[in-house]
């Protein structure tokens, strides 16, 4: 944990109750050094192991830029593995339980396709999934990535080892052109 505060990052109101609801003190490293610059639409990459609190870090940083009156898709969230997914989106939702009007949906393959297509029809602004399910949900027209203003790509290392690259490229190339990208992985160099 850092010395700093959640209130010092500057976090809006109902982000500061949730991470209080949740019982999150202090920012961690990643925490820190990542909400301010990604809350104002930079770019980032970031290094990180699981246990350190990366997920808040995205996902609050994420937060603060989601309109819940608008119900396109403004984040997104690709994750290697369905447990991954489930349990980013859990994180999500909670930091997410002030934000009222904020939906969110867990996408992800090896399961009934047409209960995500029901989710993505009452307006999910937060999607999180896995590659393979968001391009078919992507190709049924029922995704549409168009209005994505925050992209995540959480253990991007893992998702390039499971052979994901081809996917994730064509993701990212349904996003529209001014988006932020916020790049997550254990290493940078695992042989
Ligand atoms: P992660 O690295 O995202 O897998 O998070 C590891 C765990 O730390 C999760 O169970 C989070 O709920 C928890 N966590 C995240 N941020 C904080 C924080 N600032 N203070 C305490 N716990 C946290």
């Amino acid at each position: 944990m850092t010395e700093q505060t959640f209130s010092e990052l500057g976090l809006p109101e109902p982000l500061l109750q949730a991470v209080s609801d949740l019982g999150y003190e202090a920012p961690s490293a990643i925490q820190a050094a990542a909400i301010p610059p990604a809350m104002e639409g930079r770019d980032l990459v970031g290094l990180s192991e699981t246990g350190s609190g990366k997920t808040a870090a995205f996902g609050i940083a994420g937060l603060t830029r989601v309109d819940p009156e608008n119900r396109d898709v403004q984040m997104l969230v690709v994750c290697p593995t369905r447990e991954l997914a489930v349990q980013v989106c859990g994180e999500i939702q909670r930091l997410a339980a002030k934000l009222h009007g904020l939906k969110t949906a867990t996408i992800y393959g090896g399961a009934p396709i047409d209960r995500q297509i029901r989710a993505l029809k009452h307006g999910a602004q937060v999607v999180v999934g896995t590659p393979g399910r968001l391009i078919d949900l992507v190709k049924r027209n029922a995704l549409d990535l168009s209005r994505v203003q925050t992209a995540v790509l959480d253990e991007a290392d893992r998702m390039l080892d499971m052979g994901f690259a081809e996917d994730m490229e064509s993701i990212l190339k349904l996003l529209p052109e001014e988006h932020q990208t916020l790049f997550f992985s254990a290493t940078m160099n695992r042989s």
